[in-house]
């Protein structure tokens, strides 16, 4: 046999390999030790194909680890093909593993090794039997024991080539996640959503699922019983619920541990690489049954995926925009095509994409809309900041400060919610007007009071806070201007001065530890004010936070972002959500310089429908997404000429095809970073046209130097 093997390095397709008689029978996804130049490495048997191989070099070995599925496969193959990248990104990501994976301690199994044609001794069969009902897999003295018969037998079995023995790697158990256990009592429109869910699981078919409800609603309950129903139907289906990062929390954890009596496999950035190799062997070979992961989960090798939750769906850090850019819910929603099964996106403030989905009939729609128990939603008030705002140099209106007061009065948690880390986001001379900029990046530097520097938000470049302007050289003349969570909760300080405050950005929440000790912090209610950027806008429950405040709801609607009216609706209405979830009503209160904005006027009366729509016909009139497809192109280089001259010669090789606009090139918004000149193409199709197939067809013309660095982005978030 020849093997064609795909390796989790740039290279540009699977190379062929001779498969020696020795290795056994060698499978598609089997994970393989070759020879490549001068070392060995590993890598994924991607196809089989009769042959000699007689001028190939052999395969070395084939590693303890569980094959790949079928089915990860063709996710691999056909998720590269939508971003428009080669496959072995992906594969990469389905490999995640440290060097130690490939050697863990392993232990002997038998497998039976082909269908069994002629007649079999009474002993021989109950051994097959026993090895069939254990789930196909058993050490050999545990087989024998099983079939009841002596080691000899099974001995035999394996001298007739009946059973094969395999290195597989010695794991430790995750305890098994038990769906009988009852879940609370669903309301009733809980309980037709959940039974929407399940039928949709009992169908197992590819079947996408917009789960559409407030804050507080009751999704989760709703998905957990989808969740449970897809556990018990099927021994040995597996579950994935996507999470973004951040709300990946013990609290999270737990909440899955209290339904199932187990704690879920957790899948994030913060495992060590040996809880990764562990989660991955236990996913590869069917035992861990319920992932609750950040985006990459997807990429784990499920050998039976019964159904895929993703939660937070309109959340913005599912797409991943740095090394290959990649959106998380399309890639679920792929990946249940690929197993044909049913996908469930929950949300209280949807895409617009999913929604339109769901409008069209290409999604199912399940609304709940009444919240869980007696919670109320929000009552929404905007603050004029042109008719009611702080005096100068303060933040905070005197409606808001009052309302503060008020809560704290009445025992209750306020949030005061900015999305700005550090103390001001703008450093200035009063002396020149010189505004301080990272050496290497077209971007402001960050005051940071706690640390006394000028930070880089960009590249995270920081420097101590000279005393001096470096420009004209003035003493003490440096100001920060405007104001970060730092600086309003210097503010709270002042008027709250025995109030007990924290701060909750990613400069205070430097780790998931951190994070879950601020949560816990404010669950238990030793926080009365807590001043947070976007990272407290997810999924929290903080039963005793009766007054939101955004200090700066406007500060979303700036820039040229085709989704700045649609997301800032979403994090405003999230926020707002987080007031009031228990039997204490909450109210909150936006501070914003464009009380007209439709985004303000819809959060005001809660009108979801009017905000929504006129969005839809905006990005209609222009084509855009949902109604049609947008990729972006990025090319950097070390200097303005070669960025310029390699954007000449790139737009001169764009295939020109019907329903493709080619806009660009164009300096990028943030036209420098560490060093590097940034030129932008967008890239729009209407919905018929297969624009990860223009893409690629215009990336292979592509011959520029290693200097020019070409980032090729489908369906882009981010547009600086
Ligand atoms: P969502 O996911 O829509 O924000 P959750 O499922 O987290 O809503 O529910 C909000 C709160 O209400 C949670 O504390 C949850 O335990 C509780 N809850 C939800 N459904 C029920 C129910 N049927 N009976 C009792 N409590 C419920």
């Amino acid at each position: 046999m020849i093997a064609s093997v795909l390796f989790p390095l740039p290279l540009p397709e699977a190379f062929d390999y001779a498969v020696p008689a020795a290795l056994g029978p060698l499978a598609v996804g089997d994970v393989v030790i070759c020879p490549l130049g001068r070392r060995e490495t590993w890598g994924v048997v991607w196809e089989l194909r009769e042959g000699t191989g007689d001028n190939l070099k052999p395969l070395s070995a084939r590693t303890a680890l569980p094959p790949l599925p079928e089915a990860s496969l063709q996710f691999i193959a056909r998720a590269a093909r939508y971003v428009a990248h080669p496959p072995w990104v992906f594969l990469k990501s389905a490999l995640r593993l440290g060097p130690e994976a490939a050697t863990p301690a392993p232990e002997v199994l038998l497998e039976a090794t082909a269908a069994v044609t002629g007649k079999l001794t009474p002993a021989r069969a109950a051994v097959l039997g026993a090895l069939a009902e254990a789930g196909g897999r058993l050490r050999a003295p545990d087989l024998a024991a099983r079939a009841g018969v002596g080691p000899a037998v099974v001995a035999g079995l394996v001298k007739a080539g009946l059973l094969t023995r395999r290195d597989c790697p010695r794991d430790e158990r995750f305890r098994e996640p038990d769906p009988a256990r009852p879940g609370p009592t669903l309301n009733a429109g809980q309980a037709e959503a959940a039974q929407v869910l399940r039928t949709a699981v009992a169908a197992h078919s590819f079947q996408p699922v917009l789960l559409d409800g407030v804050t507080g609603s009751g999704k989760t309950e709703v998905y957990l019983e989808a969740v449970a129903s897809a556990l018990s139907a099927d021994p040995s289906a597996q579950v994935l619920v996507l999470v973004p990062e951040i709300a990946l929390t013990q609290a999270v954890l737990a909440r899955f541990e209290a339904r199932f009596g187990a704690e879920p496999v957790a899948w994030h950035s913060g495992l060590t690489a040996a809880q990764r190799a562990r989660a991955w062997r236990e996913v590869a070979s069917g035992r861990a049954r319920l992932v609750v992961g950040a985006r990459s989960a997807l990429f784990l090798p499920y050998p039976d995926l019964g159904l895929i939750v993703v939660d937070e769906e309109h959340d913005a850090s599912y797409k991943q925009d740095e090394g290959v850019p990649y959106h998380a819910r399309d890639l679920a929603v792929l990946r249940a095509q690929v197993s044909r099964i049913p996908v469930v996106l929950a949300s209280a403030t949807p895409s617009l994409e999913s929604l339109v989905n769901a409008e069209s009939g290409r999604y199912a729609h399940v609304r709940l809309t009444a919240r869980a128990g007696a919670a109320r939603l929000p009552e929404v008030q905007l603050i004029d900041m042109r008719t009611e705002g702080p005096p100068p140099g303060q933040w905070l209106s005197p409606v808001l400060v009052e309302a503060v007061r008020e809560t704290l009065s009445e025992g209750g948690q306020s949030l005061l919610y900015l999305n700005r880390r550090g103390y001001a986001p703008l450093v200035l001379c009063k002396a020149c007007g010189h505004k301080l900029k990272s050496p290497d990046t077209e971007s402001w530097l960050v005051e940071h009071r706690y640390t006394g520097r000028l930070v880089c938000h960009l590249t995270g470049w920081s420097m101590p806070k000279p005393a001096a302007c470096p420009q004209c050289g003035t003493a003490n003349s440096l100001i920060g201007v405007g104001p970060g969570v730092e600086r309003v909760a210097e503010e709270v300080q002042a008027l709250f001065p025995r109030a007990r405050l924290a701060i909750f950005s990613s400069d205070t929440a430097t780790g998931p530890q951190a994070v879950r000790d601020l949560i816990g912090r404010m669950e238990r209610g030793e926080i009365d004010i807590l001043i947070g950027t976007q990272i407290v806008a997810k999924g929290h429950n903080f039963p005793q936070l009766t007054l939101v405040g955004v200090v700066d709801a406007d500060s979303g609607l700036k820039g040229a972002d085709l989704r700045a009216g649609e997301r800032t609706w979403q994090l405003l209405s999230q926020v707002a959500g987080r007031a009031g979830r228990a039997d204490r009503p909450g109210r909150a209160l936006l501070q914003t310089w464009s009380a007209e904005h439709p985004a303000m006027q819809a959060l005001a009366a809660t009108d979801r429908e009017t905000f929504l729509s006129l969005e839809q016909e905006a990005r209609r009139d222009m084509g855009f997404p949902p109604f049609g497809r947008l990729a972006a192109l990025i090319l950097s280089a070390p200097s303005a000429e070669a960025v310029d001259a390699a954007g000449k010669r790139v737009a001169a090789l764009a295939p020109s095809t019907d329903g493709v606009d080619v806009y660009g090139p164009a300096p990028a918004p943030i036209a420098v970073v560490r060093g590097r000149h940034r030129r932008r193409f967008l890239v729009r199709a209407d919905r018929t046209v297969d624009l990860s197939a223009y893409m690629a067809a215009w990336r292979a013309r592509m011959a520029e130097p290693a200097s020019v660095r070409i980032t090729l982005d489908i369906e882009p978030y981010s547009f600086l």
